[in-house]
């Protein structure tokens, strides 16, 4: 459709970034695009106004800056799921493979409350990782992922089938491969 040709048009991949081999898609030309910038967070609004959810769940760190005019157009909870060790109250946390190494991301352990209706965003997915640890650190404090969201899904890697094997439905505005 238009909009989606639009918002795809306005991200700009970086061969070789952070590494040989690699094609970034990077979105601050995105953002900065205000028409662009406008439709992205219009479509997450139309598709997410209807859903009775209690709270985004956003990724650290580009999910923060999708998660929060959802959650204030919405009215809803906004609760950044953060690295290690950024948190300073009672945390769950949740680790997770990268290509090289781990990682480890957490929630404060009153981020929601039990049975609340949670949307977690990011802005890509690529071998699904990241959401997946996210979805169970919601998982973990007994709240519902209704859905996981993203401007990006990178079908190649498999990212978008993970989560949705695991029982996470997945929603992504355009596609790279
Ligand atoms: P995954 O855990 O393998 O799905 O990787 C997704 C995470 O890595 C997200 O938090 C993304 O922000 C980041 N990421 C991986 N590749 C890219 C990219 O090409 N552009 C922007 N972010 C990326």
């Amino acid at each position: 459709s238009a909009y989606r040709d639009e918002i795809k048009n306005a991200i700009r991949t970086v061969p070789d970034w952070p590494e040989p081999g690699v094609m970034f898609r990077d979105i601050m030309p995105l953002l900065q695009n205000r028409n662009a910038f406008r439709k992205l967070i219009d479509s997450f609004v139309h598709r997410y106004q209807n859903m009775q959810l209690d709270a985004i769940a956003a990724i650290d760190a580009r999910g923060f800056i999708l998660g929060a005019p959802l959650a204030y157009e919405l009215g809803l909870s906004l609760v950044p799921v953060r690295k290690k060790g950024k948190l300073p109250f009672k945390t769950v946390t949740q680790s997770y493979d990268l290509e090289y190494g781990s990682a480890t991301i957490e929630l404060h352990t009153d981020a929601f409350k039990p049975g609340d209706r949670v949307l977690v965003m990011d802005d890509l997915i690529a071998t699904g990782g990241t959401m997946l640890a996210a979805c169970e650190l919601v998982r973990k404090l007994q709240a519902e992922v209704v859905e996981v969201a993203a401007i990006i899904d990178l079908p190649d890697l498999k990212g978008g089938e993970k989560l949705r094997n695991a029982g996470f439905p997945v929603y992504a505005i355009c596609e790279f491969d």
